[in-house]
């Protein structure tokens, strides 16, 4: 049957014809006489509730799906059922004792029932696995349940002592040991689901229930010999019948299986355990009694496989927990296990001179990543973390926070050790690391917070350190700087500022000031070309570039203030020079075609010509979009105006790279330049840049060159043109006409 609506139509139709025979048979009990046979009653009546009952099943059955085979045994446990009712109705109930030979057709049906609904029951219940633990647990606590009522069935039902010969003592310890396991079987299905149970499985388990307690009070009664026809004892099977038959109509969701890890829960399984040990110590007699004692040895074995279950759960726990606290890549102590410090490692993490706490975020990493492939960024990390791991004192814990961020935690006996301790991590990245026999240097920005307390509180301190070192990165690469309570605008200045750069550049951008850098030639001073910086001016004060181009950025603001930048610097060289040229900074988002669209525009606009424009991009857009990127470069040298790749080395774009570059020059990394005469492998990069440079043809600059001796190493490599504060710190506008008439351009 593929049609649920008419599935569900014959069910409530069947259903709704059982329902009126049932109270037709309830209502007969307030004026019946017992032990009276009442065909139309006990026969029509009763007998069609439990076989319609049955027939509601059979649509639900007839649907199929993933429970199809689970409800086909059900009907056909409940039509064998219910053929039994027929065949007692019409031949068993006036057949004499002598024609009663063997097992009666009618017992033969009835007990078929049990085994089938077993099975029924083990296809509804589907998917649960096999050594859930709420099955296990179910069926020890059923286990247990079994051993007593055995136990008490053994010694209450006279019956089950042998009354009435052999065979009828075999039959009755079917009928009783088919509804117990009934009434655990309901158990299971409520206990498994750890009593969260659909209505459909309630339905089911108050069904099974129903018919066990009738039959158990039934042969309770009868070995008494007290049991008569046409009591209510009578409708609990029909309140069976009907319960599922109810339970085929509302259907069944899959069984869920919500773990339970509290304590409560042992309570029920260790009973089972207990009562089970004293049946098995106590040996109960007879039948039953063996039952009893079978029943206890099943628990006994189920409760050992629990444990084993238990025993693993818990060893599990104890991984997950282990791994929730170590970072995969590294295997030092991640974020979790830093702010657990305190809670894990107790006394012994106090100390009376309190804690500083370094929080290091490599620099540009992100780029390094990309261009080195993941495995190698991640050799790297962890080359790192040994690097740093090797400068640690006895008691300083290192941990990995996330990504290219690591934490120290340091023990103090002054406040200016905090410094020191990061000058030493500092000092063991500065070699150089080798990757595939490729040197990769890298440098890292570091933030500090300190405390007094004994006990760190490691949340704030982190937070603190953290701040600290976001506003090194913002001053550039491989700063140090420790929290101060000043660095972090709240979120609500953040948007103030956000506010008022949006205001300042919809006012025409009188609020922003254009200073300007020459870049000039190492031998003779000639000048090559100003590069325009830009700066903020606000409440009187200049606000330098790295404080709020983020939040430009974050505003979406970067196209009017690149605009902005790029005609005022083109108009200005073009009003104040004679054939001079200028650098503007173009973000790496920008570098798209509205870049070259913008660029036309501004020469058009100002009238300057193409070689007075010089474009700098830094190696993140090559890094990002390289095809969109080098085709707008490439079109830009078309136009005539001149591209450099700003910051080169600090973003990994690799030396061969530049070979398919649409770029006439390279501005050194100010981190290299800083380095060079400190350092070998920093030196040694340089000049490989420096010739891969001048055998391209291009120009190569060095940037950030703040005394003689950076000077004197870059000329002695060949490096022509500089840039810095050894030369001139970036000028204001107003001195530009002068500054230009004195240094006529090349
Ligand atoms: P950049 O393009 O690499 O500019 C060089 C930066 O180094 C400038 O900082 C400059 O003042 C500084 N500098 C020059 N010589 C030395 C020196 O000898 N030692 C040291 N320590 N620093 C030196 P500034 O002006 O703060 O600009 C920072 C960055 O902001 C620039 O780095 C550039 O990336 C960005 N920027 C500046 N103006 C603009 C702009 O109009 N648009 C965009 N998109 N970015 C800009
Ligand atoms: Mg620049
Ligand atoms: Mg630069």
């Amino acid at each position: 049957m593929r049609n649920e609506t008419t599935a569900l139509l014959l069910m409530r139709l069947t259903f709704a014809i059982a329902v009126p025979l049932a109270l037709i048979f309830a209502s007969a009990l307030f004026w019946r006489t017992p032990d009276v046979y009442l065909p139309w009653i006990d026969g029509v009546a009763y007998t069609g509730v439990i076989l319609l009952g049955a027939l509601t099943v059979v649509p639900r059955a007839l649907l199929g799906g993933p429970l199809g085979t689970g409800w086909a045994l059900l009907a056909t446990g409940m039509i064998l059922y219910a053929s039994g009712e027929v065949w007692w109705a019409l031949v068993g109930r006036t057949r004499s004792e002598a024609e009663a030979v063997g097992l009666p057709l009618e017992d033969v049906l009835w007990l078929a029932f049990y085994p089938v609904q077993v099975l029924a029951l083990w296809r509804l219940m589907g998917k649960v696995p096999r050594r859930d633990r709420n099955l296990l647990d179910a069926l020890v606590v059923s286990g247990g349940l079994l051993v007593v009522l055995a136990v008490l069935i053994q010694d209450w039902l006279p019956g089950a002592n042998a009354s009435g010969g052999e065979d009828s003592l075999i039959v009755e310890g079917l009928y009783v040991t088919g509804d117990l396991v009934l009434v655990v079987l309901a158990i299971l299905l409520v206990y498994v689901q750890r009593f969260d149970v659909a209505p459909g499985w309630w339905l089911i388990a108050a069904g099974f229930l129903a018919f066990a307690l009738a039959d158990i009070l039934y042969w309770i009664l009868s070995s008494y010999d007290a049991y008569v026809e046409g009591t209510w004892l009578d409708l609990g099977w029909l309140v069976s019948a009907l319960c599922l038959a109810g339970a085929a109509i509302l259907g069944l969701e899959t069984m869920h299986a919500p773990q339970v890890q509290s304590l409560r829960g042992i309570v029920p399984a260790s009973l089972a355990v207990m009562v089970s040990g004293l049946a098995l110590g106590w040996g109960p007699e007879g039948p039953f009694g063996d039952f009893a004692r079978y029943a206890a040895l099943a628990t006994l074995v189920l409760s050992l496989l629990r444990l084993n279950v238990a025993i693993r759960d818990a060893a599990e726990a104890q991984e997950q927990r282990r791994r929730a606290f170590t970072d995969d890549l590294t295997g030092l102590p991640n974020r979790h296990a830093l702010h657990a410090l305190p809670e894990l490692s107790g006394k012994s993490l106090a100390s009376p001179t309190g804690w500083s706490l370094i929080v290091l975020g490599l620099d540009r990493f992100g780029d390094v990543n990309a261009s080195l492939s993941h495995e190698r960024g991640d050799r790297l990390l962890t080359m790192t973390a040994e690097r740093l791991g090797g400068c640690l004192l006895p008691g300083d814990v290192l941990a990995r926070l996330e990504g290219d961020e690591f934490a120290v935690l340091m023990r103090l006996s002054d406040p200016s050790q905090g410094f020191a301790g990061a000058e030493r991590l500092q000092a063991a990245l500065e070699k150089p690391f080798e990757i595939d026999g490729v040197p990769v240097p890298l440098t890292a920005c570091m933030g500090l917070s300190a405390t007094l307390d004994p006990v760190p509180a490691i949340g704030p301190l982190l937070k603190e350190a953290n701040l600290a070192m976001h506003y090194a990165k913002r001053e550039g690469p491989g700063l140090i700087r420790a929290y101060s309570g000043q660095e972090a605008p709240s979120s609500v200045q953040r948007l103030r500022m956000r506010a008022s750069l949006r205001s300042d550049l919809k006012a025409g951008g009188a609020a922003f000031e254009l200073h300007y850098q020459p870049i000039v030639r190492i031998d003779n001073g000639a000048l090559l070309a100003m590069e325009a910086l830009v700066r903020w001016r606000q409440d009187g004060a200049l606000v330098p570039p790295g404080q709020f181009l983020g939040e430009i950025e974050h505003a979406g603001l970067m196209v009017p203030l690149t605009q902005l930048v790029l005609n005022r610097a083109v108009a200005a060289i073009h009003r104040l020079g004679q054939g001079h040229a200028v650098t503007v900074n173009v973000s790496p988002d920008l570098v798209t075609p509205w870049l070259l669209d913008q660029v036309r525009d501004t020469l058009d606009r100002s009238g300057a010509p193409p070689h007075s424009l010089i474009v700098e991009v830094t190696e993140d857009a090559l890094i990002r979009k390289p095809d969109t990127a080098n085709e707008v470069l490439r079109a830009l040298r078309v136009l005539g105006v001149r591209v450099l790749l700003d910051d080169f080395g600090a973003g990994w774009c690799g030396l061969s790279a530049v070979r398919d570059l649409a770029v006439d020059g390279l501005k050194i990394d100010r981190a290299f330049v800083a380095r060079i005469h400190r350092d070998r492998p920093t030196r040694a990069i340089t000049a490989s840049i420096v010739d891969l440079g001048r055998s391209l043809g291009l120009t190569v600059i060095g940037e950030g060159v703040e005394d003689a001796g950076e000077r004197e190493e870059l000329e002695a490599l060949g490096v022509e043109w500089v840039q810095g504060y050894a030369y001139n710190k970036p000028i204001p506008e107003a001195d530009l006409a002068a500054y230009l008439s004195q240094h006529p351009p090349t």
